[in-house]
């Protein structure tokens, strides 16, 4: 039987970058990956452009990342944002900047950052085999020895020294991550905590269809839970079938879903005009009646043709009526407040992360070791760890697989030198 020194579990982003560090350490290292390609999920990351990594500060960048940020300390501070930026810089992928310190490929082309991982893994040394899927793991006295792996015509086990979970999370399952990981980290006596879909689009209770693909630019979303508030968001949102999503809900997702599973009560509270005070609105109005004379006229001055009949009703006034005083006071006050009653959120294949994984107690944050099994290490979105949109997931993935790959080289260069 063919030995490795090192298997990894899953051809994702973590995967690809623990595989060529390792290789590039002298290991010999299999990447088996189940899909037919490997780095599905890069492929479609960022809406296709796939934002890299972000450039905050050590300490902000933390501030995005849960629900123990403390754990990614060591693997950011050894493979930083930064370090990642010039990684792919030194493979001769350029990278751009863009608001929110978010990182792209110059080219715009997600395909692009996937090409160039699994290029440069192979470069290396590491042999990636797909269309492969390890079922499970074999273990005995504390120690994995190998993996059970099927490649349709044939089960094989394959042998190695030391192996890392690299399966990812349970969202988006089409791009092969279907939470595998989990079940092999079980069988290796590992704790999971709950799954919850995370960056995901939330439900509205009696949503208005009508208000299906609407969407508004420059508003603000506040989250309140049991009525008291939890925080805000600037920016774009949309209008969905069967409730809100953009880039500010999915910022928002998280506690909303945190709460909505709790069977607290979730609200929404939109802010059309952020940027105009209720006295900037007033005076704004009273300019406005010079030239309309109706309320439908007033507001397709100031709002999406597309969401003046909800407004109307939220703001409990007739459209033909013509604009009064105290119409114009429930204008104002609806332009800077409609409530949206928060009855759920949308399931894992619509997730862009899963929140929750192999519990963080169990694994060692300088290295990424498993305390339970002494070769087994993890890296990734398998890991109870998860961010906010802005580039930190894959980030996350980037570092956790790095110090992990380099611990296992370290560790085997020290048993071989005795
Ligand atoms: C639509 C979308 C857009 C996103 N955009 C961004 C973005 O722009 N920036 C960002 O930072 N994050 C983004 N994310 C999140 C980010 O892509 C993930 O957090 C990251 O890819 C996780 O990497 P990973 O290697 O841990 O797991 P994955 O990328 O999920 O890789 C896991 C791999 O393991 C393989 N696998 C699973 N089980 C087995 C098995 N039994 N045998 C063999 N192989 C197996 C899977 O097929 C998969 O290829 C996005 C996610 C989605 C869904």
């Amino acid at each position: 039987m063919q030995t490795y020194d090192l298997i990894i579990i899953g051809a994702g982003a973590a995967g690809l970058l623990g595989a060529g560090t390792a290789a590039e350490h002298g290991l010999k290292v299999l990447l088996i990956e189940k899909m037919e390609k490997p780095a599905r999920k890069i492929r479609i990351s960022g809406k296709g452009r796939c934002n890299i990594t972000n450039t905050k500060h050590h300490d902000d960048f933390l501030a995005h990342v849960y629900p123990d940020s403390k754990f990614l300390n060591s693997a950011l501070r050894n493979f930083s944002n930064l370090k990642t930026i010039e990684f792919f810089n030194s493979l001769g992928l350029k990278t751009i900047t863009e608001r929110g310190e978010r990182v792209f490929p110059e080219s715009g082309k997600a395909w692009d950052v996937a090409e160039c991982l699994v290029k440069w893994a192979k470069k290396s040394g590491a042999e990636i085999i797909c269309n492969t899927k390890v079922k499970s793991l074999n273990i005995a006295n504390d120690k994995i020895s190998s993996v059970n792996a099927d490649s349709g015509d044939n089960e094989k086990i394959i042998a190695a020294k030391y192996f890392m979970i690299a399966t990812g999370g349970i969202s988006y399952p089409l791009t092969g991550s279907t939470g595998d990981g989990y079940n092999f980290a079980k069988q290796a006596g590992h704790t999971i905590t709950d799954l919850q879909p995370s960056l995901v689009p939330l439900k509205i209770k009696n949503h208005n269809v009508q208000l299906n693909k609407l969407q508004l630019k420059n508003i603000s979303f506040s989250l309140y839970v049991d009525g008291n508030y939890v925080g805000d968001e600037f920016g774009e949102a949309e209008f969905n079938q069967t409730g809100i999503t953009g880039s500010i809900i999915l910022r928002l997702s998280r506690k909303a879903v945190g709460a909505a599973t709790a069977k607290k009560n979730v609200e929404l509270k939109l802010d059309l005009k952020p940027a105009l005070t209720c006295e900037q609105l007033k005076n704004r109005i009273e300019r406005e009646m010079y030239a309309v004379t109706t309320n439908y006229a007033l507001l397709s001055k100031l709002l999406p043709k597309q969401i003046i009949a909800t407004f109307a009703e939220k703001a409990n006034i007739k459209l033909q009526n013509r604009i009064t005083d105290t119409d114009s006071g429930k204008i104002i006050k609806t332009l800077k407040n409609i409530t949206f009653e928060i009855s759920g959120f949308n399931g894992f294949d619509e997730a862009i992360v899963t929140a929750g994984g192999i519990s963080l107690k169990e694994i060692d944050s300088k290295t990424m070791k498993s305390k339970i099994i002494s070769n087994l290490y993890f890296a990734g979105e398998v890991l109870d760890i998860d961010a906010d949109t802005g580039g930190y997931n894959l980030q996350i993935a980037f570092s956790t697989a790095r110090l992990a790959a380099q611990s296992i080289a370290r560790q085997l260069l020290r048993i071989e030198k005795g």
